[in-house]
């Protein structure tokens, strides 16, 4: 398959309505999006990424009136985080309509719903003429492109185009929030920070996975985040002797020389770099990356989920 890379909306549009993949731009990471209604399509998402079977997909809206097309008994609180929050960064779990093909939803009665803000987005979706599936246009297990050269990396010849756009503007994936419990539970910290989110529902709880019983959001179960490098999380780079065999990414400029080294101007900014600092290090054959951490407030909560999750692998 060849993968047409495109700046035209209406090209990558026409993909998607005849059934085939697209990776396209959101403001969190680059998603790889089918029509979500046609069954065949949507498997060639699972297929492109070698993603497991079990792993659900997050549906993306371009505007309000398609919620109904994919949900159906969506919760005062949710309709209360939608109103505050829709287009954003976050993901509710919602009841799904019988509508969306089992195969989206890995087999389950829920669905991720979001909408997303950018631009480009909100454009392409729209063209589309459809609700768009969309896990992060990665090989299952890498970390989520921010890039359209990193979707390239990872997809090049599996997927029918890209949609090229900037590099996004979070850097991290949604907050991914479960709205068919009371109070709804985060499953998955991301851009949208548990602050803002109890600002709106003051109750919202975060979801611990207990090993022992089933896990509510399938795909925290998997190796996510992590590049080839091993992964060593420090508080400061002063417990570190500088390598040339190892990278360092942080908010504190570190003594030594590394071969790759990234200091961060705020913990947003790290957010926005650190998939991109993980495969360039990757390219480079870096064998330890080093990372600083931070404190777990807004962005800083999300961004040491990944850290975890990333040195833990
Ligand atoms: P990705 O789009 O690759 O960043 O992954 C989507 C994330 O949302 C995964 O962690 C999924 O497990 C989670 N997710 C998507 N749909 C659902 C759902 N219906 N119920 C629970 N978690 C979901
Ligand atoms: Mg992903």
């Amino acid at each position: 398959m060849i993968t047409v890379l495109t700046r035209s909306i209406a090209e990558a549009a026409e993909f998607i309505r005849s059934g085939g993949i697209v990776a396209f731009p959101t403001e969190t990471v680059y998603g790889l999006g089918a029509d979500v209604f046609n069954a065949d399509a949507v498997a060639k998402i699972f297929e492109a990424k070698k993603r497991p079977a079990d792993n659900p997909l997050i549906a993306h809206v371009s505007e309000r009136g398609q919620i109904d097309m994919l949900a159906r008994d969506v919760s005062v609180d949710a309709n209360r985080l939608i109103e505050a929050f829709f287009p954003g960064p976050l993901t509710l779990v919602v009841p799904k309509t019988s509508r969306v093909p089992m195969i989206a939803t890995a087999g389950l009665e829920t669905i991720g719903v979001r909408m997303p803000s950018a631009k480009l987005a909100r454009e392409f979706l729209k063209a589309c003429g459809t609700p768009v599936a969309a896990p992060s246009a990665n090989l299952s297990g890498r970390p989520s492109p921010t890039t359209w050269q990193a979707v390239l990396e990872d997809l090049d010849g599996r997927i029918d185009c890209i949609l090229q756009g900037e590099a996004t503007d979070h850097g991290l994936e949604s907050t991914v929030v479960d709205c068919t419990v009371t109070p709804p539970a985060i499953l998955r910290l991301g851009s949208l920070s548990i602050e803002a989110l109890r600002s709106v529902v003051p109750e919202i709880g975060i979801h611990r996975q207990d090993a022992a019983i089933a896990p509510r959001s399938p795909g925290l179960r998997y190796k996510h985040y992590a590049p080839n490098a091993r992964v060593v999380l420090v508080d400061s780079p002063s417990e570190i002797g500088a390598d040339t065999g190892s990278a360092y990414i942080g908010l504190t400029e570190p003594v030594g020389e590394f071969a790759e080294t990234m200091v961060c101007g705020s913990v947003e900014d790290y957010a926005h770099t650190v998939f991109a600092f993980f495969r360039k290090c990757d390219k480079a054959g870096i064998d330890t990356i080093y990372c600083q951490m931070v404190s777990e407030s807004g962005i800083g909560a999300a961004l040491m989920d990944r850290l975890r999750r990333a040195a833990s692998h």
